[in-house]
């Protein structure tokens, strides 16, 4: 399939992607951290949001700004902008979300040299009303903010435009994680993982085109074949950010098949469509307070726990996978709640702490296998 093998290159690359993109195009590639970013601004600035996931180099320079309980994204991250790896940069936005993004915002804007930063203060409470009216707020303030620094205006004919494309974005992410699940034979979990990675570091007009061919060619080759669930366990993964291909791969070799996520690197990213109609600000901050939210943010005791078990029973997984970042404080507050929602609902789960780097093979082999072998 033409369109993967060039997805997949771009998200085993996107460093080299965006620096020829720059140098191609002279678009704005703009960093963010999280998937509480307002991307719909940046298209519609003309701009490529470039998600950053950490770095696969050893961290040396971060340390002399950060401690070493910090979280692998935020000291990688960190890295990549001292070392020079992250040049093709025009600036970075941080949306304001858990502690470590917020402190490195402030190491980040004296150290890093880039040509603007916008902190995006989001509300943390996002169900009161006063939520709301301070949500349109703060989007207002990034548009200006944005205009700003690029010296442009974004017109609501562009945000109209940008919204029906991430719209159009999001819902074919969502049609390829429901192939993926109705029908695993039809693209591996690894594939998938490469394909929501690319959706968040490329040029969104080329990636529409993109999805558009390869949701075709799925939906040909789509079979309907459900697994084969005594030989291959349906696994859900929870979590954060995941940058790690090679764990759907370990699982695949252990008897089992991630066949659906809640990672904020997954299914958080593309879930919630945008109103079409009315006011395009007031529509897009309607969809970062309704979006499933991330432990960062509050929206009620019991709102994760309750989706979370939610997606799992729609999806028929046998067993959740939670992945834990390394020392990242808000998902390792909200896991034992979410593990105690699973025990009720009577599904088994485990606790995956990962780093950077990932366990050897072997380790990583063996504590799958003891979990698949436990599933029904
Ligand atoms: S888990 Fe939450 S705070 Fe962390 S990067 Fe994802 S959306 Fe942002
Ligand atoms: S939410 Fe966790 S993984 Fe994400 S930046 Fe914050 S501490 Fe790091």
């Amino acid at each position: 399939m033409e369109a993967l093998d060039k997805i997949k290159r771009i998200s085993k690359d996107p460093y080299s992607y965006a620096l020829n993109l720059k140098q191609a195009t002279g678009k704005p590639v703009i960093g963010n951290f999280c998937s509480y970013t307002p991307e719909e601004l940046i298209y519609a600035a003309g701009g490529i949001p470039f998600r950053l996931f950490g770095t696969k180099d050893d961290i040396s320079m971060a340390d002399a700004h950060l401690q070493a309980y910090c979280c692998s994204l935020v000291r990688g991250g960190l890295e990549d902008a001292l070392n020079g790896n992250l040049s093709f940069l025009d600036g970075t936005v941080f949306p304001h979300t858990c502690d470590s993004i917020q402190r490195l915002s402030d190491i980040w804007r004296l150290n890093a040299d880039f040509a603007f930063h916008i902190d995006v203060v989001l509300p943390v409470k996002l169900d009161t009303e006063s939520a709301k009216i301070y949500m349109v707020d703060v989007i207002n303030g990034f548009k200006k903010n944005l205009e700003a620094a690029l010296n442009i205006t974004i017109t609501r004919e562009n945000l109209t435009k940008s919204i029906i494309v991430y719209n159009r974005i999001r819902k074919m992410l969502g049609e390829i994680y429901e192939i993926r699940s109705n029908s695993p034979d039809s693209i591996s979990a690894a594939d998938v993982y490469h394909i929501i990675k690319a959706s968040m570091v490329m040029e969104r007009d080329e990636l529409l085109e993109l999805l558009i061919k390869l949701l075709d060619e799925l939906k040909n080759k789509a079979t309907g074949s459900t697994l084969d669930t005594k030989n291959k366990k349906r696994i859900m993964l929870s979590g954060g950010i995941c940058n790690h291909p090679d764990i759907y791969t370990a699982l695949e070799e252990s008897g089992a098949e991630v066949i659906w996520d809640d990672l904020c690197t997954g299914s958080r990213y593309f879930e919630g469509e945008i109103n079409e109609t009315g006011g395009p600000i007031e529509a897009i901050a309607d969809r970062y307070l309704t979006r499933i939210v991330c432990p960062a943010k509050h929206m009620g005791m019991t709102v994760r726990g309750e989706s979370l078990v939610h997606q799992a029973k729609k999806h028929d997984a046998a067993g959740v996978i939670f992945l834990l970042l390394k020392f990242c404080d808000p998902h390792a507050f909200d896991y034992p709640y979410l593990k105690q929602f699973l025990d009720d609902a009577g599904i088994p789960s485990i606790l995956l702490e990962v780093e950077e780097q990932l366990p050897s093979d072997g380790q990583l082999k063996t504590r799958f296998e003891t979990f698949v072998d436990m599933l029904d």
